[in-house]
């Protein structure tokens, strides 16, 4: 029996017991799915080195354009499903460099069981000796983040903490931070920018639906738990490259959201899509895509 050590997830806190020997490894939380770099000794994670996302990221949309591709090029859709996963993901690993860092192994969709992000799913998560009472469900390696690449002139982009709007977006404006009453410049006021929290980043796309204003589509993500929020004080953009992965929204954030949209939008453009509206008021807190 191999010596476990206890690790509090430093995304969503969530414990769990974790093989000693994964210590400097990455792994993927099997709750909330943020990416963690394995401490080796009992303690709370930390994220990888920016650099370090920085290549999964960039290994996440290799494998996706291959696949893109594999797609493009097969004559059925059935024919490229059983085909260009396993292929392009081998592939990826086979032709990218290694890391820089030594103890640190990358592991995507399809992972082995060799490397430390695919063994949450196929060994450590199956023993309930290694589980914490919170009800851990194992899953497979790391999605890839489809992050937005820039802040889309027609859209709305929102920023909620665990409970309350702290930063909204819109073309006119720029980024906005709640001061505690109201909405006011964050580059004029990065002094009321919160430095650490739990964040999710909120896409609201904007479209027209049988000639009226709607929100079409909602697209929700984690930010990383310090210093993201405050970047919006910098280049517009750069709060984009601090999204760390796909998220859902839990009930008080739902609710914040809501008061937010409330404050910003006639009824009509959140209320009249069913699809926005259901999710408001439903008990779904997983789902990071509404449409
Ligand atoms: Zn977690």
């Amino acid at each position: 029996m191999s010596e476990t050590i206890t690790v509090r997830c430093h995304g969503c806190r969530v414990g769990m017991k974790i093989k000693a020997e994964y210590a400097g490894k990455l792994r993927k939380c099997p709750k909330c799915g943020t990416i963690f770099v394995v401490p080796s000794q009992d303690g709370e994670t930390t994220p990888p080195a920016p650099e370090v996302l920085a290549e999964l990221r960039r290994q996440a949309a290799l494998a996706k354009k291959k696949e893109q591709e594999a797609e493009a090029s097969a004559g059925s859709p059935g024919s490229s499903a059983s085909s260009a996963g396993p292929a392009s993901s081998a592939s990826v690993s086979e032709t990218l460099p290694r890391p820089a860092a030594p103890k640190i192994t990358f592991g995507f969709g399809g992972a082995s069981s060799e490397n430390a992000i695919g063994a949450f799913g196929s060994g450590a998560g199956t023993s309930s000796s290694e589980e914490t009472s919170e009800d851990i469900q194992a899953e497979g390696g790391i999605q890839p983040v489809e992050r937005p690449k820039r802040l889309e002139p027609a859209y709305r982009y929102v920023i909620l903490d665990s409970e309350r709007m702290v930063a909204y977006w819109q073309n006119e404006t720029g980024w906005q931070v709640n001061d505690g009453v109201k909405l006011v410049s964050a580059r004029r006021n990065a002094q009321v920018i919160p430095k650490q929290g739990d964040f999710r980043f909120l896409e609201l796309q904007l479209g027209t639906v049988d000639e009226e204003f709607r929100i079409t589509k909602i697209r929700i993500f984690q930010l990383a738990r310090q210093y993201s929020v405050t970047k919006i004080a910098q280049e517009e953009n750069d709060v984009l490259s601090t999204i760390t992965r796909h998220a859902g929204l839990t009930r008080s954030q739902k609710n914040a959201l809501l008061q937010g949209l409330k404050k910003h939008f006639m009824r009509s453009v959140w209320a009249d899509s069913p699809a926005v509206y259901d999710y408001l008021m439903n008990e779904d807190f997983h789902s990071h895509e509404i449409s």
